[in-house]
C-alpha cells in the first residue's frame, strides 16, 4: 500500500503538491494498478481548498463527496483517508456511503479541464447510461491498465458480460460525456485492441 495525494487540483496542476503533469500522474495511478500496489489517497480535499469557493484554484467550490469520488475513480485507488477533526467531521464523511449518483458527479471539472487532459477518459461514467448496458469507463479503464502492462486487465475485460464488440455506436456517450471524450471511437479502438492479443 502506497500513500499518495490525489484531487483534481494536483492533478491539473495546481497546488504546491501538484507533483508531475496530468498525464504523469495518470500514468503513476495506471503504473500502481498494474504492478499490484495499492493506493491509499490522502488530501483528498487539497488540505480543505478545494471545499471553498473563495480558497479553491478553480474558483468553484467542490464537495467531500464529490472529491472522494474522484480519488475513488482513479487506477490503483483502494480507499481514501480523510483527515478527521471529531465525529462532526466523520458524520460528513460517512454520509458518502449513501451519497446518490447526482451528489457523486464530478464533472464540474471539466469547466478547469487543462487541454492536455482534454479528451482523455477518466473512467467517471458522467456518459451513461449507454442502452447496450456497456460500463464505459470499466471498459477503458482495462484497456488503459492493459496497454500500461497490466497483465491482468485483459481477463477482466474479457469476462465483463458487454464489452466494447456490443457498442451500436449510437453515440450517446459523445454526446454526454463532459470530458470532450470521442467515446464511439475509443470502442472501435478498443475492440480491435482486445481482439488482437
Ligand atoms: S467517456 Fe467521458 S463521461 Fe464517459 S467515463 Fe470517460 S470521461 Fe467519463
Ligand atoms: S456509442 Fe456505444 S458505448 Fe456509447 S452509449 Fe452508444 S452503445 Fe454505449
Amino acid at each position: 500500500m502506497y500513500n499518495f495525494s490525489i484531487n483534481p487540483a494536483y492533478d491539473y496542476e495546481q497546488g504546491t503538491y501538484a507533483n508531475g503533469s496530468v498525464n504523469e500522474r495518470m500514468e503513476l495511478y495506471r503504473r500502481c494498478e498494474a504492478e499490484g500496489v495499492g493506493i491509499s489517497v490522502m488530501k483528498a480535499f487539497s488540505s480543505g481548498q478545494l471545499l471553498d469557493e473563495r480558497t479553491s484554484p478553480f474558483g468553484k467550490a467542490l464537495t467531500k463527496i464529490q472529491c472522494i469520488q474522484y480519488a475513488l475513480d482513479k487506477p490503483g485507488v483502494l480507499t481514501v483517508l480523510p483527515g478527521i477533526r471529531g465525529k462532526k467531521d466523520l458524520e460528513e464523511i460517512l454520509k458518502f456511503n449513501k451519497a446518490t449518483e447526482e451528489e457523486k458527479d464530478y464533472s464540474i471539472i471539466s469547466e478547469f479541464t487543462p487541454p492536455e487532459a482534454t479528451g482523455k477518459c477518466v473512467y467517471c461514467n458522467h456518459c451513461e447510461p449507454c442502452p447496450m448496458g456497456l460500463d464505459i469507463g470499466l471498459i477503458n479503464k482495462y484497456y488503459d491498465l492493459s496497454k500500461a502492462g497490466d497483465i491482468l486487465a485483459k481477463d477482466h475485460y474479457k469476462n465483463l458480460e458487454k464489452t466494447a464488440k456490443d457498442c451500436i455506436q449510437c453515440g450517446h456517450c459523445n454526446t454526454r460525456c463532459p470530458f470532450k471524450v470521442d467515446q464511439m471511437n475509443r470502442m472501435q479502438e478498443i475492440a480491435n485492441y482486445f481482439e488482437n492479443i
